[in-house]
C-alpha cells in the first residue's frame, strides 16, 4: 500500500467556525493521520495516508465546509509521508504573517435554542449558551490566533462537563471557544444605575430575565447589555413607554428597531417576503427594513410618518428568553445619547445612559469590539447592507486586484467606517457613526487601532477624502506614515462598487449622494463618472442647486425648496399657491433670496439628495428635516406604487466640463402638479420616474461617447429602492448594471473605494 503526504494550508474564514472539528471527523472518515491547527494565516493540515483518500479529502474540504466557515483557498502541496497512528488537532501557534480570519458574531443555532429551551437540558434557560456553529466571536476577541485565551471568556474557567467538550472533537462544542454553562459560564444581574445591587432593581435574585421581562411589561426602559454594545429595550407595543424613551434619548423622529421573538411575530407586524424573511433569519441577524402591516399591535410612534420598520430577530439565547418572558415586541436601539457611539463596557453604560434607562441588565463577560447592528433592505430582490457592522465584520471583502502594501483608508465624516487592506483582502471595519461628537473621533481611533493590531496589518499609505474640514482627513494627516493619498469621494463610491463585484473597469459610475467635496472645490453630488480604479473622468452631473446657509439648508429644506423654484420659474415661482409658503414668513424669503442673489454662503451644489429634499419639502408641506435625509426618505416613502406618470427633463453637453442635466422642466412640471391639487403620492411617483429617467439618460449619453461599459449604481441616493430599481429597470438588457449588495451604497462604504483607489494611484 502507498502512503502518501499532504500539506494542506486552507485560508478563509476558518476559525471560530468548527473547523478543526470538522476536518478532525472528515480525516476519520477517510481514514487518514496527521494533524490539524490553527496558525495566524488560517488552519493549516498535515495529513497522511492513500493517494485516493487524501484527493477525497481536498476535494470535500472545498465543498463540504461547515456553514459559517467561508474557505477562499485551498494549497496543497506534497511532504514526506509519516506512518501515524489517528488524527490530532494541535494547539495554535502565534508566530509567522498575520493573515487571519477572526469571523464575525454567529446568531444562535437551532440546536442551542432547542437546549436552551429544554428544562431537562444542563442549559436550559442559560443565556450564554453556544457551540462551535454560534455564538460571539469578533465582539470577544482580543486578538489572534482566535482562542479561548485571547478571547474576554478567557476569565471563566470551564467546569469539567465544558472541559470534556471542549477537547472532544465528535461534540458539538469541541474548540467552542467561548463554550460555557450555568455552573461556570458568565452570569446576569439586573440593577438600577445609582445602586449595584439586585435588590434594589426589585429582582428576585434567582432570574433577572423574568424580572426584566416583567419591568418592561410596566413600561420601564431597560439597558440591555448585547454582543457588540449595550441596548436600550422597551415595549414596542407601548406608546407612552416609546415616547418616554424619545425623550430621554433625545432623538426627535428617528425610527427605532423592534427585535420580535421569531419570523411568525415579524410578519404579525410587518409584510415580509421570502428574501426578506432570508435575511431576517440569516446568521448576520441585520436589523431589515420591512414594509409595517397597518394596524399592527407596534406604536406609531416607533417610526413616525414611515410605512417602513426596522425589525430584528434575537440573535443571542439572552434575546430569545427575554422576547418570550417579555411577550410582544421589544424595541432594541443603540444604548446611546443621540448620534454617540453605542456604550459597550459596563461602567461606562451606567454612567452615560444612567439618565435613559430604568435598569440595567448587565453581564460580567466584557465587549472587546464595540459591534452596532447592522441594517440591511431588500432591493431588486437582494439584500442590501445599509450599515456594516454586527454579524459582518470583520468579514474581508475579496480584492480581485490585490493591493500592493497594506492601506488603511480612513472614511468619510457622516456614518464613518474605515478600511484596512492588504493583499487580496479589504477589512471595512464596524460603523463608527458620524464623526460629530469627541466620544465618536475617539472611539473612531481606538476601534482603528485593535483593528490594525487584530490583523497584523501595518499600513504604508493611508487614503483619505479629499475634503479638508473632515476629522477623517485631519487624522490622516496626523498618521505617522508618509504616503498619503486624497480621494475624491464620488470616486471612491464608484470604486466601492467595483471592488464589491471584482470589476476592472472602467466602469460607468451613477454616483448619486447628499454631498461630496468636488475637485473644483464644490459641493458635488449627482455625478457620472468614468471609472478606473487609478482615475476618473467626470463626464455628467446636475445642474446645482444653491444651499443658502450651506449645512443649514439641508435642515431648514425649505431654503433648498425656494432654491430650486426661483431657479425654475425665473425667479416668478407660484409661492402663494404652495402651501409650504403659507408657513414661511415672506421676511425669511427675503432673506434666502438676498443670500443666493449676493452669493453670501450659498454655495452651489450638484447633489441629487438635494432635488429629493427640496421636491419632499414642497409635496410634503416640511419646512425641516430632523436629520438629513429624513424629508428625502419620507417623500420616497409616499410614492404611490403603480404610477407610471414622470416628468420632462433636459440634458446639455458642454464644450468644457461635464455635461449636465437640467431638472428645470421637471420642477415646474411638478410643482404645476401640486398646484393643480395632484395627490402628493402621485407627484411623488412621477417625480421618483423621472429622477429614474435623467440617471438612465446620463448614462446612455456616456456609453454613446465611451463605449458600454458595465454600470455601478452607487452613493447613498441609491438606498431608495424606488430609485435604485427604476435605474436598473430603465438600463436592463443594454448594460450590465451593478447594486452594491454586502458594501453599503452610501457613506458606510467610503473607505472601501478610497483604499483601492489610493493603492492604484500610488503603485500604479
Ligand atoms: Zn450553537
Ligand atoms: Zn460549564
Ligand atoms: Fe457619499
Amino acid at each position: 500500500m502507498t502512503l502518501e503526504g499532504r500539506r494542506i494550508e486552507v485560508r478563509g474564514t476558518v476559525q471560530g467556525v468548527g473547523f478543526r472539528p470538522w476536518i478532525y471527523r472528515l480525516a476519520c472518515e477517510e481514514g487518514l493521520s496527521g494533524r490539524v491547527r490553527n496558525d495566524a494565516r488560517g488552519v493549516t493540515i498535515e495529513a497522511f495516508g492513500r493517494p485516493d483518500a487524501l484527493s477525497s479529502f481536498l476535494r470535500r474540504i472545498e465543498t463540504d465546509a461547515p456553514p459559517a466557515a467561508r474557505v477562499r483557498e485551498v494549497r496543497a502541496e506534497a511532504i514526506a509521508p509519516e506512518q501515524g497512528s489517528g488524527f490530532e488537532i494541535e494547539p495554535s501557534r502565534a508566530d509567522g504573517e498575520r493573515d487571519v480570519s477572526i469571523p464575525p458574531d454567529l446568531a444562535t443555532c437551532p440546536e442551542c435554542l432547542r437546549e436552551v429551551l429544554d428544562p431537562a437540558d444542563r442549559r436550559y434557560r442559560y443565556p450564554f449558551t453556544n457551540c462551535t456553529h454560534c455564538g460571539p466571536r469578533f465582539t470577544i476577541a482580543r486578538g489572534v490566533p482566535y482562542d479561548r485565551a485571547a478571547t474576554s471568556m478567557a476569565a471563566f474557567r470551564m467546569c469539567p462537563r465544558c472541559e470534556a467538550e471542549y477537547v472532544n472533537p465528535l461534540d458539538r462544542r469541541f474548540h467552542a471557544q467561548p463554550n460555557a454553562c450555568p455552573a461556570c459560564g458568565p452570569q446576569l444581574r439586573l440593577v438600577t444605575a445609582t445602586d449595584d445591587s439586585p435588590a434594589a432593581a426589585g429582582a428576585p435574585p434567582d432570574d433577572p430575565i423574568v424580572a426584566a421581562a416583567a419591568r418592561l411589561r410596566e413600561g420601564a426602559i431597560v439597558a440591555v447589555k448585547g454582543l457588540g454594545g449595550f441596548h436600550l429595550a422597551c415595549d414596542a407595543t407601548a406608546p407612552a413607554a416609546v415616547r418616554r424613551l424619545r425623550e430621554r434619548k433625545r432623538r426627535d423622529e428617528k425610527p427605532f428597531a423592534v427585535m420580535v421573538s421569531d419570523l411568525a411575530a415579524a410578519r404579525r407586524v410587518a409584510v415580509i417576503d421570502e428574501v426578506e424573511a432570508r435575511l431576517l433569519e440569516s446568521v448576520e441577524r441585520p436589523i431589515v427594513l420591512v414594509r409595517h402591516r397597518p394596524g399592527s399591535e407596534l406604536a406609531s410612534e416607533l417610526a413616525p410618518g414611515s410605512p417602513l420598520v426596522g425589525l430584528l430577530l434575537p440573535y443571542t439565547p439572552l434575546h430569545h428568553l427575554l422576547l418570550a418572558e417579555a411577550g410582544r415586541p421589544l424595541v432594541m436601539t443603540s444604548g446611546n445619547i443621540s448620534e454617540e457611539p453605542m456604550a459597550a463596557k459596563d461602567g461606562e453604560a451606567l454612567e452615560r445612559l444612567a439618565g435613559i434607562a430604568d435598569l440595567f441588565l448587565l453581564h460580567d463577560r466584557e465587549i472587546e469590539n464595540r459591534c452596532d447592528d447592522s441594517v440591511a433592505r431588500v432591493i431588486a430582490a437582494e439584500p442590501v447592507v445599509f450599515r456594516r457592522a454586527r454579524g459582518y465584520v470583520p468579514r474581508a471583502v475579496r480584492l480581485r486586484r490585490p493591493v500592493a502594501r497594506p492601506v488603511l483608508a480612513c472614511g468619510a465624516h457622516l456614518k464613518n467606517a474605515f478600511c484596512l487592506a492588504a493583499g487580496d483582502q479589504a477589512w471595512l471595519g464596524p460603523h463608527v457613526g458620524d464623526l460629530d461628537s469627541l466620544e465618536a473621533c475617539r472611539s473612531f481611533e481606538e476601534q482603528l487601532g485593535r483593528l490594525e493590531r487584530f490583523l497584523g496589518v501595518k499600513p504604508e499609505l493611508i487614503a483619505h477624502d479629499l475634503h479638508p474640514d473632515y476629522f477623517s482627513s485631519a487624522y490622516a494627516q496626523g498618521r505617522p506614515e508618509p504616503r498619503k493619498v486624497a480621494v475624491q469621494h464620488h470616486h471612491a463610491h464608484v470604486a466601492a462598487a467595483m471592488a464589491e463585484h471584482g470589476l476592472a473597469g472602467p466602469v460607468l459610475g451613477l454616483a448619486w449622494d447628499g454631498t461630496g467635496y468636488g475637485t473644483d472645490g464644490s459641493a458635488w453630488g449627482g455625478e457620472l463618472l468614468l471609472a478606473r480604479y487609478d482615475g476618473f473622468e467626470r463626464l455628467a452631473t446636475l445642474r446645482p442647486l444653491r444651499l443658502a446657509g450651506s449645512d443649514q439648508a439641508i435642515r431648514d429644506v425649505w431654503r433648498i425648496a425656494l432654491a430650486a423654484l426661483d431657479d425654475a420659474f425665473d425667479g416668478q415661482p407660484p409661492l402663494e399657491s404652495l402651501p409650504l409658503f403659507a408657513r414661511i414668513p415672506p421676511r425669511d424669503v427675503a432673506v434666502i433670496r438676498q443670500m443666493i442673489a449676493r452669493d453670501v454662503h450659498a454655495p452651489s451644489a450638484h447633489g441629487a439628495g438635494r432635488y429629493f429634499d427640496a421636491l419632499g419639502s414642497l409635496g410634503l408641506v416640511r419646512a425641516r428635516s430632523s436629520y438629513e435625509g429624513q424629508v428625502a426618505l419620507a417623500w420616497n416613502l409616499i410614492a404611490e406604487e403603480g404610477e407610471a406618470g414622470t416628468y420632462p427633463f433636459g440634458l446639455q453637453e458642454r464644450e468644457h466640463g461635464p455635461a449636465q442635466a437640467d431638472l428645470r422642466p421637471l420642477v415646474r412640471a411638478a410643482v404645476e402638479d401640486l398646484v393643480r391639487g395632484e395627490a402628493p403620492g402621485r407627484v411623488s411617483a412621477r417625480f421618483h420616474n423621472a429622477m429614474a429617467d435623467v440617471g438612465a439618460a446620463l448614462v446612455r449619453l456616456a456609453a454613446r461617447q465611451h463605449g458600454p461599459r458595465p454600470v455601478v449604481l452607487t452613493g447613498g441616493c441609491f438606498q431608495n429602492a424606488w430609485l435604485a430599481e427604476g435605474v436598473k429597470l430603465r438600463l436592463q438588457g443594454a448594460f450590465e448594471v451593478y447594486l452594491h449588495r454586502e458594501v453599503p451604497p452610501g457613506d458606510g462604504g467610503l473607505a472601501l473605494g478610497q483604499a483601492v483607489v489610493a493603492a492604484a494611484v500610488a503603485w500604479r
